[in-house]
């Protein structure tokens, strides 16, 4: 992927897409496969705001069946299914426990009668085991480190998880390889609008101040919480009925299992995910209102001892302590529905609203059920076009980065190759996983410079050649976007000044920084709290 934001302006599009997250990264991918013309521009990176920030499940959303919401459960089940088999190499079965407690808000039977239903809702092509009960003794052989005092037994259920930054980013190099015009760093500052009808929008270049107008005969307004703010510009409550809540995550060392849990909150009908991801926990969500700038999102110290406070209920003593937060991350929702009821009781159901003529704006919804939801958005978008254009294939097309062959015969061709080249063997096979195909551009880097094999930090399967690539091939354009979200090292480890240093000098020979940008970028990094993904200054 090259960033090209001179041709946004080259030509006019059928279709332009407002946000780079993954409603707008699918709907632009479903598009460009039908043969429209998309553009795609995002404002700061790809992924960059609730679309890295989620749980990172691609589930059914067991607790939407208390609502009910059979609905929105089956359909989310049918793409974790469908996902599951586009995707093997990106969506992989996750195992969840669910720990029993005495005078727990729901009981035995009543969670058995759910976990039947939501086995029976996701059909027979699971690729996830179905709901096991699991006694008193089990749950203690099992998971040991649970607080004991009141534990009557458990359940198992399957689900799946991702790793959401990479999942985007993998459709956006889709729309692009499609097709369509795809740059971030490039910001929507206003719509064009006349006559209550809208022809695209002007797009200034965050990198050179430079602005351009973009026409395009339908509009996408994919900017997630942004979205109202964007149509307010022109017309004050344009839009209704959308309100944004916050969550928070916070990122622990890992449990002793490969297991995530689901933790009924006895104090707020909430449920609390510990998910094992890149061998460390995950530990969320928060749920509430949300009124400042989605610019302004970060987890505050209450988010930290709510969840805290929450895992310490089931954990007793080997709950985690405010020092062992080795990172967080806070995404905002945008939901649906009304204020009023209580933000977790709002559906998480898709809406398409169309605030003007020829533009289409997605309200709600899920990171499971995007690629269902965007094929529905661009139906509208080609019946607004009036054109004949085939249906969406995005149900049937294997992801751009799944290899040809067999995915674990490719697996093990590559690890020979990847081994070769001087990674050890948990590095070469997190490179498998989160390149797919394109890993053979990683490895060419490597066969070049065979120092690059060195790992970002020490004891984490990250690899300096990864940083190259993300510059090179992945569109990053700072510290952040490589660290954060092309690999999750600013996430999931706390790395030394010296580290940031050395990937700071990579990528500003791959870019031309000047030495005065370079050290901005690693103080962007360092400078930060440990619990927003940052270095500790004095690292
Ligand atoms: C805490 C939390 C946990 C969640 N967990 C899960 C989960 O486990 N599973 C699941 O299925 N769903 C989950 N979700 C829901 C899921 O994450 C969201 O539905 C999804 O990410 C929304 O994607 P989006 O593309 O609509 O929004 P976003 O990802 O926010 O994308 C909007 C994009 O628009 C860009 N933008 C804004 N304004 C402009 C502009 N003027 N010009 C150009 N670009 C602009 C932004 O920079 C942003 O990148 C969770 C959500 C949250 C908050």
């Amino acid at each position: 992927m090259k960033r090209e934001f001179h041709r946004l302006s080259e030509s006019s599009f059928d279709v332009l897409v407002i946000g780079g997250g993954i409603y707008g990264a699918w709907a632009a991918y479903d598009a460009a496969l039908r043969g429209l013309s998309v553009a795609l521009v995002e404002k700061n990176d790809w992924a960059s705001a609730t679309s890295s920030c989620s749980s990172k499940l691609i589930h059914g959303g067991l607790r939407y069946l208390e609502r009910p919401d059979f609905g929105l459960v089956r359909k989310s089940l049918a793409e974790r299914s469908l996902l599951g088999r586009l995707a093997p190499h990106r969506v992989e079965p996750l195992r969840f426990v669910l720990p029993l407690y005495a005078g727990g808000r729901v009981g035995r039977w009543r969670l058995k009668a759910g976990l039947a239903l939501y086995d029976r809702l996701a059909g027979r092509r699971r690729r996830v085991e179905r709901h096991r009960y699991l006694s008193k003794a089990s749950m203690a052989r099992s998971y040991g480190f649970l607080d004991a005092h009141g534990l009557r037994g458990g359940f198992t259920y399957g689900d799946c998880v991702t790793d959401d930054a990479r999942f985007t980013l993998e459709i956006v190099s889709g729309a692009d390889a499609a097709g369509a015009v795809a740059v971030n760093r490039a910001r929507v500052d206003a719509l064009l609008e006349s006559g209550g009808r809208i022809h695209g929008a002007r797009v200034l270049d965050e990198e050179s101040g430079e602005s351009v107008e973009v026409r395009a005969n339908v509009t996408l307004n994919c900017a997630g919480p942004w979205a109202s703010r964007l149509v307010a510009d022109i017309r004050e409550n344009a839009v209704s009925g959308v309100r944004l809540t916050k969550g928070v995550h916070l990122v622990l060392p890992a449990l002793p299992t490969d297991d995530a849990f689901l933790v009924l909150s006895p104090l707020d009908r909430r449920v609390i995910f510990f998910i094992p991801w890149y061998g460390r926990t995950l530990v969320g969500t928060t749920d509430t209102d949300f009124s400042a700038s989605p610019d302004q999102i970060r987890p505050t110290p209450a988010d930290v001892t709510y969840l805290l406070d929450e895992a310490g209920r089931v954990l007793g003593d080997a709950a985690w302590r405010e020092s062992d937060v080795i990172s967080g991350f806070a995404g905002v929702r945008t939901l649906a529905g009304a204020a009023g009821a209580s933000p977790s009781a709002v559906s998480r159901e898709l809406r398409i609203d169309e605030p003007f003529e020829r533009m289409l704006m997605p309200v709600g919804g899920k990171f499971t059920s995007a690629r269902a939801d965007a094929a529905s958005i661009v139906d509208r978008a080609v019946a607004a076009l009036g054109a004949e254009s085939p249906r969406s294939v995005t149900d049937t097309l294997p992801f751009p980065w799944l290899p040809d062959e067999g995915l674990r015969r490719w697996e093990g061709r590559q690890l020979g190759r990847g081994l070769g080249l001087g990674l050890d063997e948990p590095a070469c096979l997190a490179c498998l996983g989160r390149y797919g195909r394109r890993v053979e551009a990683l490895f060419d880097i490597l066969q070049q410079r065979r120092e690059l094999a060195a790992p970002i930090v020490q004891g984490f399967p990250f690899c300096l050649a990864e940083v190259v690539y993300a510059v090179r091939h992945e569109m990053a354009r700072s510290l952040e976007d490589v660290l954060r979200r092309r690999i999750p090292v600013a996430l999931v480890c706390r790395p030394e000044a010296g580290d940031v240093q050395r990937v700071a000098l990579l990528v500003a020979a791959e870019l031309g920084w000047s030495n005065e940008r370079r050290r901005a970028e690693v103080a962007s990094i360092v400078a930060r709290e440990p619990r927003e993904g940052g270095v500790p200054e004095n690292a």
